[in-house]
């Protein structure tokens, strides 16, 4: 499959685009990140907010593929506390909870506290996120797919 604006095949593109920190501690400077804030790659924390890493997915219509944003949610403290204590399990059987996206994703309109379904996996899997705010375009690429044009303007960032 290829392209329809310039042509280049499927597998010349990224499928992934990941943030390593939320924007909220990004934002920070380096001695006030480390006086107010712990991260590692999957859990953060700034001051009394809680933070986790997982994916919110598109699928690329067409495709079998699909577009993968690898953002921070915040999230209840106590759902937080709880992935962090189970986080060698296997989480698949965990109620899904609700929390608010802590990431601007370039080629949107502003993403960072739109709300987000929060699925846990297995020991292999990082958590999956599920836009539900009616009004972002988000939510509906999610659930309709996007075409592989829409890949390719996520690629030029
Ligand atoms: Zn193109």
């Amino acid at each position: 499959m290829k392209c329809n604006c310039c042509g280049k095949d499927l597998g010349e593109f990224t499928f992934d685009i990941a943030f390593q920190l939320p924007d909220a501690i990004w934002a920070l400077s380096e001695a006030e990140r480390q006086q107010r804030a712990q991260f590692d790659s999957d859990l953060s924390r700034l001051d009394d907010r809680y933070f986790i890493r997982g994916v919110a997915f598109v699928p690329v219509q067409g495709t079998d593929r699909q577009f993968g944003w690898g953002i921070w949610v915040e999230i209840p403290p106590e759902n937080f506390f709880h992935y962090a204590k189970n986080f060698n399990s296997d989480n698949r059987g965990t109620a899904s909870f609700s929390g608010k996206a802590a990431n601007r994703l370039l080629h949107y309109p502003d993403t960072c506290g739109i709300t987000m379904q929060v699925q846990l996996g297995d020991q292999t899997q990082r958590p999956i996120f599920t836009s539900t705010d009616p009004q972002h375009p988000l939510t509906l690429e999610q659930a309709n797919g996007i075409p592989l044009e829409r890949v390719h303007a996520y690629n030029d960032r």
